[in-house]
């Protein structure tokens, strides 16, 4: 039985406050009959991690650089990630892929560096609407997923995926139980063909997660948690999230 993780992406918000106070409220909350993690923005992590330090939520970042060191000016190495205590980074979220123009190839090197760091990485997939409505949902998944497998090797059984359809994020149309089921059970499929791991590997769902749709997802054979971005910044609808997965 895969123990569920569910993890916070907190995106480009939050303040040294309002961070203050939403962590306070989920170390009141906590714990979880599942592992949780919240993903702030690369500013705050030494603070999240002192705020953190010893309690029952893990933490991480929501991107890293794919190269060690060096002249990248503006970007976060996983080992700095590292040292701030994350244990995830999240590579490869749509957002990344659309506004930075993220390849498929990149996203790959991104979890390797992590990997190398120790760090787990949160590999996103999905499908545009366009692309959905045009049949394409499992090849571009597929697409996207196996740059990570033929990059990674063996080592793909130590990475989480998470399945987040674009035309679900921060729109508030969820995929449905079935259609978020049926691409996991796609995803999980390729997994199995690259590594006999593959049964104790994580897929998260994300698309406008919410506390009263998450119960009914997390209950799906394949989903093993979620990746929740906007109901993520409130102590009560992430509590209540988390609630929902055991
Ligand atoms: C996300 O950004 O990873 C996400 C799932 O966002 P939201 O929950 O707001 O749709």
């Amino acid at each position: 039985m895969r123990r569920k993780l569910v993890v916070g992406n907190w995106k480009m918000n939050g303040s040294r406050v309002a961070n203050a106070e939403l962590l306070a409220a989920l170390k009141s909350a906590s714990p979880w009959d599942a592992d949780v993690a919240v993903c702030a923005p690369a500013p705050y992590l030494g603070e999240v991690a002192l705020s953190l330090q010893g309690e029952f939520i893990a933490w991480g970042a929501q991107d890293c650089s794919a190269h060690e060191s060096g002249a990248f000016t503006g970007e976060v190495s996983a080992a700095m990630l590292a040292e701030f205590g994350c244990k995830y980074v999240i590579v490869g979220h749509s957002e990344r892929r659309a506004y930075h123009a993220e390849s498929d190839q990149l996203v790959a090197d991104k979890a390797k560096t992590a990997l190398e760091h120790r760090l787990t990485p949160i590999v996103c997939v999905g499908e545009t609407l366009t692309e959905r409505e045009a049949g394409h949902t499992d090849e571009v998944v597929k697409r996207q997923l196996s740059a990570v497998i033929h990059t990674l090797g063996h080592c793909i059984a130590q990475v989480v995926v998470a399945y987040e359809p674009v035309w679900a994020i921060g729109t508030g149309k969820t995929a449905s139980p079935e259609q978020a089921q049926a691409v996991h059970a796609v995803l999980r499929a390729q997994l199995k063909a690259a590594t006999e791991h593959a049964g104790d590997m994580k897929i998260l769902y994300g698309g406008s997660v919410k506390a009263d749709n998450a119960a009914t997802l997390f209950a799906q054979a394949d989903i093993d948690g979620g990746l929740i971005g906007g109901a993520s910044l409130k102590a009560s609808d992430f509590d209540a999230i988390c609630r929902a997965a055991h």
